[in-house]
């Protein structure tokens, strides 16, 4: 077997000390082989970003301990300098962030933005540099990109911005693209585009990439591989297909749930998730989900509750999985076949 491209091995990612610690990440493991899409979905503060930015060395210098192995081709990144991951980050692995404006540089031309990064990593004369960052911008979708290259962030649309972002991340034709909630502030047409447009490229340049999102609906179409995390830690970890097939946590059957379905009559409720995620206890011997979740029992509190393999590549984190013929019953089954 070939090794992966990505191997997250065991990851801990925690801020403060004492009173104040707060374990973001909790023995996370996942791979990314070349080529391929992994999804990484969860609500807001599961700790999707804090995994991304520890890939990327972007976690802050204080304050924050790490642990475990992230190996990119066979090598470890954690602990490394910042002068060997800046050799790294934007050639090797480049990342597209939720919010283009505060991730462009709004004093600078979004041309010069472009071809900065393909002077730095890729030694292109000015000249080179120029005609390529209209090429990109092109093949993002942007219009007329020779007047677009001299202008501002500000100049630009929301969506624009974003194709902007995917055609600087892409432009040293990186090895791993790490996309976080790359559509989230965008209007829910300009998402769908935005989401073709990154998996044509993906699959033009043979990138492999990792797909960050709260919403399943995301990765429904896109993704070979799914991850869900809750409270810093993977539940449930299954190919795409599989995943919506037989969502075997009750947290991953909640975010399903919560979806709006095509084959349920108009105005039927959804049926969201029961509190939020302040409602989370800590894992240790309890399942973090418990307090929330419809089939809770004492074991759920009291187990200790590991990442299990059910079924071949399905891994779940649950005290009481549903069955293969529950998620039958439940025609989960449909939502995947709807949300392509
Ligand atoms: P999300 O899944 O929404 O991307 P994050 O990975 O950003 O979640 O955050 C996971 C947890 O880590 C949250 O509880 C958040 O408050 C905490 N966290 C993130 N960054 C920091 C930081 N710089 N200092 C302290 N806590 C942080
Ligand atoms: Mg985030």
């Amino acid at each position: 077997m070939t090794e992966p491209l990505l191997s997250i091995r065991n990851l801990d990612v925690t801020f403060g000390r004492g009173e104040r610690e707060t374990r973001a990440v909790d023995g996370v493991s996942y791979d990314v082989e070349a080529g391929k899409i992994v999804g990484v979905v969860g609500e807001s503060g599961s700790g999707k970003s804090v995994t991304s930015l520890a890939v990327m060395g972007l976690l802050p210098k204080r304050g924050c301990r790490t642990a475990g192995e992230i190996l990119f081709d066979g090598k470890n990144l954690l602990g490394r300098s910042d002068a060997e991951l800046s050799k790294i980050r934007g050639k090797e692995i480049a990342m597209v962030f939720q919010d283009p404006m505060s991730s462009l540089n709004p004093v600078v031309p979004v041309g010069t933005q472009v071809t900065e990064v393909l002077r730095t990593h890729e030694q292109m004369s000015a000249a080179a540099a120029k005609d390529e960052a209209g090429e990109l911008l092109k093949r993002c979708g942007i219009p007329d990109p020779q007047r677009r290259l001299k202008e501002y962030p500000h100049q630009l649309s929301g969506g624009m911005r974003q194709r902007a972002m995917i055609a600087i991340a892409l432009a040293c034709k990186p090895r791993l693209l790490i996309c976080d909630e790359p559509t989230t502030a965008l209007d829910v047409t300009i998402q769908a585009q935005v989401l073709e447009l990154l998996s044509e490229l993906v699959a033009d340049l043979g990138t492999a990439m990792i797909m960050i999102t709260h919403d399943l609906g995301v990765v429904a179409g896109l993704c070979d591989h799914v991850n869900v995390m809750y409270a810093g830690r993977i539940v449930e970890s299954a190919p795409r297909r599989e995943l919506f097939a037989h969502p075997q946590h009750r947290y991953t059957q909640g975010l399903l749930n919560s979806i709006p379905r095509l084959d349920h009559p108009r105005g039927a409720p959804l049926r969201p998730i029961p509190g939020t995620p302040r409602d989370t206890v800590a894992w240790g011997k309890a399942c973090a989900f418990a307090p929330r979740c419809h089939h809770v029992t004492d074991e759920c509190v009291t187990g200790g509750i590991e990442l299990e393999e059910l079924s071949t590549g399905h891994q779940v984190r649950c005290v009481h999985p549903a069955t293969r013929q529950e998620t039958q019953a439940d025609g989960s089954a449909a939502v995947a076949e709807e949300v392509r």
